[in-house]
C-alpha cells in the first residue's frame, strides 16, 4: 500500500522539486494532500495532476480552488487520516500551527520549514514525543547529519560542521554589501531557492537558523554545532564522532536527494532521476572560516541561541519581517541585520515552553522589527 503524502507549500520552490521527486515514485507514495498560500493557477494545475484528496488555498480571494481555505487548511491538511507524512515547505512562522498538530496527530513530518523550529523548539519537540510524530529534516545540512549519524547512539556524536556557501557577497567587501540592490540579493552562486531562504543565504541568517534546527534536531550544544564556509556546496555536513572519525555527506546540490531521504529514512530507494555525482566534475573543494564581519546577522543568531528561551523566537520574527521590508525595496540590506540587532536588544528573553509565551515573543519582535527598520 502506498504512503500518503501532504504537501503543504506545493506552489513553493521546496513543493515543486517534491512533486518532482514523487514522479518518480508513484508506486510508494501518493500525493494526498496540497496547500498553498495564493497561487490558485498553479495548485489548480498540481491537483488536476495528482487528484489529492483534499486542496487547501490560504488566501482563496473570489477562486475557487479545492475544499479548504483560510489558515485553517493546513492543520485540515497535516491532520487527515489518508496522511502518513506532513512534507512542510511552507516558508516563515506560518508554517508552526501545521507542524504541531501533525506531530500531535502521530504523523512523520519532513521539514523544510526551519523557522518553525527556531520560533519554537521546545514545542516542537514536545508535541512529537506526546503525539508519537517524528521530526525528519528536509535541510540538505541537516539530511546530511541525519544520513551520517543514522544506525550510531547519541553519546557517539561529538560535534557537527554545517557547510554554507557564504552566498552572493562572500568576496564584497562589508561596506559594498550593506548596499547591495534586491537583485543581487537574489543572485545566489549554487542553490535555486524562494526568496526569503537566498536574502536569508546573503545575510548568512540562513545558517544561524541551521545552528538553531541543528540544536534541537539532534540535542548537541551550541559549542558543538560550529559552520564553515565551502561556496562549491558540495559537502553538506561533517560529522564528527568521540573517537575523532569524520563522516561528511556529499552530492551536488540539489533538494530532490533530501526530499526522497526524508520521505524514506531510514530506508534508501532507488531513484532513476537522481544526478550521478562524479569527483572530477566536482572539482577543487574549498573551505574557509566565516568571516565574521561579513555577516554581522549570523553573530546575532548565535548570540540569540546561546540566550535561548525566546530569544531564537524573536531572531526569525525582526528578520522575517526585515527581510520582507528588504524584499519591498523599503530598506536597505544592511538594514536587514541592524533591524535584527535593535529588536534583540529590546528582547528581555523568557521561557519558550508554551505557545502563548512563543507567539507573544513573536508579535511583540515584529512590532519592534516595523519600528526599528523604518524609523
Ligand atoms: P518559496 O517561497 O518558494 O515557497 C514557499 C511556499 O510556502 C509557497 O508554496 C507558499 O504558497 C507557501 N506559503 C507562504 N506563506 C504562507 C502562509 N502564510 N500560509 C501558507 N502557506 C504559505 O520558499 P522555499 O524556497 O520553497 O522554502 C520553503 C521552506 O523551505 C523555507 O522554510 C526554507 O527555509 C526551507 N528550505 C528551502 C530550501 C530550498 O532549496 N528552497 C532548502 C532548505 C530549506
Ligand atoms: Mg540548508
Amino acid at each position: 500500500m502506498s504512503v500518503g503524502v501532504a504537501i503543504l507549500g506545493s506552489t513553493g520552490s521546496i513543493g515543486c522539486s517534491a512533486l518532482q521527486v514523487l514522479a518518480r515514485q508513484r508506486e510508494r507514495f501518493r500525493v494526498a494532500a496540497l496547500t498553498a498560500h495564493s497561487n490558485a493557477e498553479l495548485l489548480e494545475r498540481q491537483a488536476a495532476e495528482w487528484r489529492p484528496t483534499y486542496v487547501g488555498l490560504v488566501n482563496s480571494g473570489k477562486r475557487g480552488t479545492g475544499n479548504g481555505r483560510g489558515p485553517e487548511c493546513l492543520v485540515e491538511a497535516a491532520t487527515r487520516p489518508d496522511v502518513q507524512i506532513v512534507l512542510n515547505g511552507i516558508v516563515g512562522a506560518a508554517g508552526l500551527e501545521a507542524t504541531l498538530a501533525a506531530l500531535e496527530a502521530g504523523k512523520r513530518v519532513a521539514l523544510a520549514n526551519k523557522e518553525t523550529l527556531v520560533m519554537a523548539g521546545e514545542l516542537v519537540t514536545r508535541a512529537a514525543q506526546r503525539g508519537g510524530g517524528e521530526i525528519v529534516p528536509v535541510d540538505s545540512e541537516h539530511s546530511a547529519v541525519l544520513q551520517c549519524i543514522t544506525g550510531r547512539r547519541p553519546t557517539e556524536l561529538a560535534r557537527l560542521i554545517l557547510t554554507a556557501s557564504g552566498g552572493p557577497f562572500r568576496t564584497w567587501s562589508p561596506e559594498r554589501v550593506a548596499d547591495a540592490t534586491v537583485d543581487e540579493a537574489l543572485r545566489h552562486p549554487t542553490w535555486k531557492m524562494g526568496k526569503k531562504i537566498t536574502v536569508d543565504s546573503a545575510t548568512l541568517v540562513n545558517k544561524a537558523l541551521e545552528v538553531i534546527e541543528a540544536h534541537f534536531l539532534f540535542g548537541l550544544p551550541y559549542a558543538a554545532v560550529e559552520v564553515v564556509v565551502h561556496p562549491q556546496s558540495v559537502v553538506h555536513a561533517f560529522v564528527e564522532f568521540v573517537d575523532g572519525s569524520v563522516l561528511a555527506q556529499v552530492g551536488f546540490p540539489t533538494m530532490e536527494l533530501p526530499i526522497l531521504y526524508a520521505l524514506t529514512h531510514p530506508d534508501r530507494v532507488p531513484d532513476a532521476g537522481a544526478r550521478r555525482f562524479d569527483p572530477v566534475a566536482a572539482g577543487t573543494l574549498t573551505f574557509e572560516p566565516v568571516q565574521a564581519g561579513l555577516y554581522p546577522a549570523y553573530r546575532l543568531g548565535r548570540a540569540a541561541a546561546a540566550a535561548g528561551g525566546t530569544a531564537p523566537t524573536a531572531f526569525n520574527a525582526a528578520n522575517e519581517v526585515a527581510v520582507e521590508l528588504f524584499l519591498e525595496g523599503r530598506i536597505r540590506f544592511g538594514r536587514i541585520a541592524e533591524t535584527v540587532a535593535r529588536v534583540l536588544e529590546g528582547h528581555r528573553p523568557t521561557n519558550a515552553g508554551s505557545l502563548d509565551a512563543v507567539l507573544a515573543a513573536d508579535a511583540e519582535a515584529r512590532r519592534l522589527a516595523r519600528e526599528a527598520a523604518c524609523s
